[in-house]
């Protein structure tokens, strides 16, 4: 059972660069894991004009605090009127990461007293801006985790990620050696137009964040909860595409209930409702649950 960061496997295994763990009791007040978010926001009331931030949390510090306006690193605004396209973010990221850089090998931190080292270990945003910051092709595309691809939009009918039949083909991991191969090949693109077919046959495109020798675009590009769960991605998947779309039987539901009994949760998380195979499927369940 994952409660947080803490029970993953990145926090867990994340190599300090002489291979020993960089996440430990010891250094917990010194050896800080950031996670960060781009996205934009509306200014003002009455024009279109999007502004963007990127800014991080300290993965440190216990969920009740984390979030807290006080203890979030802001660490760069980006100017309007329009979101800035593709690749271009990387004017944005350069200076961030030179300050990355300068924090993994530690910087002196007075007041503190300490030494202070700080790894970037997930980016959590929006699809579009997800794709954005890690450098990879558009998600009606690709999957940016494996080597599923989109069918392509024949008959006018929009593209789509079905057929499951042939998942042994795709459903593998991402090499990051080629990830990293390709977009440092994106870098020799002298025209627009070789930079389309380089992305279009790739799916890869540059990223700053590249520079920083740890970071796993792959791996550390997770699915964000806001939308999956919250804005009801995942209840209109099980809803509609499974329920509705007879994947799921009533049976399924009456097993997945049974079996939902023996799950231990931890203590903060609440309770989930014991009602799978009520009504219509998953009775008044909350997204989160
Ligand atoms: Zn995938």
């Amino acid at each position: 059972m994952l409660a947080d960061i803490y029970d993953g496997k990145i926090w867990k295994t994340f190599p300090d660069t002489s291979d020993i763990p960089f996440f430990t009791p010891e250094t917990a007040d010194s050896h800080l894991g950031i996670m960060i978010n781009l996205d934009w926001f509306q200014p003002f009331e009455s024009s279109v004009y999007s502004c963007g931030a990127i800014y991080g949390v300290i993965c440190n510090l216990p969920r009740e605090i984390r979030f807290k306006k006080e203890n979030m690193l802001m660490l760069g605004l980006l100017p309007g009127p329009s979101e800035v396209k593709l690749h271009k973010i990387n004017h944005y990221l350069a200076l961030i990461v030179d300050e990355l850089l300068e924090f993994w090998d530690g910087i002196e931190i007075p007041a503190a007293e300490k030494n202070i080292r700080l790894a970037l270990i997930c980016c959590l945003n929006d699809i579009p801006a997800a794709r954005k910051l890690c450098g990879h092709i558009s998600a009606s595309v690709s999957c940016h985790r494996c080597y599923k691809t989109a069918n392509s939009n024949g008959n006018g009918n929009k593209s789509n990620f079905g057929g499951f039949d042939d998942m042994v083909d795709w459903f593998v991991e991402r090499d990051l050696d080629e990830h990293r191969r390709n977009a440092e090949l994106w870098r020799l693109c002298k025209s627009e137009e070789e930079i389309k077919r380089h992305v279009s046959s790739t799916h890869v495109r540059w990223s700053e964040l590249l520079r920083l020798p740890y970071f796993n675009p792959i791996r550390y590009l997770v699915i964000d909860p806001m939308h999956c769960l919250f804005l009801g991605i995942a209840h209109w998947i099980i809803k509609k595409l499974w329920i509705d779309g007879n994947k799921i039987t009533k049976q399924d539901l009456e097993k997945m209930e049974k079996r939902a009994k023996y799950i231990q949760i931890p203590a903060d998380l609440g309770r989930i409702s014991n009602k799978i195979a009520t009504g219509e499927g998953f009775f008044r369940f909350m997204a989160d649950q």
